[in-house]
């Protein structure tokens, strides 16, 4: 893996291995979102995919998550557009636009857990799907 590889290639560039590990862990990318169809608007929610290990923010079928929920988005370099379907946080998008990464990304704290600890996870803040009421009660405002 190049040093800092984040800072010298584009998306498209990387490695597969460069790849996994700008996921900075947050799973805010399994949470549900809605569509308001008159305005176009996503909200977002605070239920997740019940997929979800909800304390170590990892998919619990990773290689077959597509199959299990075919809406979930496996990101890639050929579909970089479906970057912007993304949170405003996700390292995909932030290098897509342009911008750093922040600075409790595990890549630069080299520390797996300072995601959780900075509070940019979801971890402690949701519901599965299993267990949620309709996803009208569950709205936590604008999606950016
Ligand atoms: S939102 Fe982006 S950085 Fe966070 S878990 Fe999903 S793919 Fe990884
Ligand atoms: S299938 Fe896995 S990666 Fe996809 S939304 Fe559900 S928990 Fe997240």
């Amino acid at each position: 893996m190049t040093k800092n590889f984040w800072q010298h290639k584009t998306l498209s560039e990387m490695t597969g291995d460069e790849w996994e590990q700008l996921c900075d862990g947050c799973a805010k990318c399994c949470l549900h979102k809605i569509e308001d169809e008159e305005t176009g608007l996503i909200f977002g929610t605070n239920v997740v995919c019940q997929y979800l290990d909800e304390q170590n923010c990892q998919c619990r079928d990773y290689a077959h998550r597509s199959v299990l929920v075919p809406e979930c988005i496996t990101l890639n370099p050929d579909n970089l557009e479906q970057v912007y379907f993304m949170p405003s946080t996700c390292s995909y998008r932030l290098l897509a636009e342009g911008k750093s990464l922040p600075d409790w990304h595990p890549l630069l704290t080299g520390n797996k857990e300072s995601v959780h600890e900075s509070g940019n996870s979801i971890r402690g803040k949701v519901i599965c799907e299993l267990e949620a009421d309709d996803l009208m009660y569950h709205l936590t405002g604008e999606w950016d």
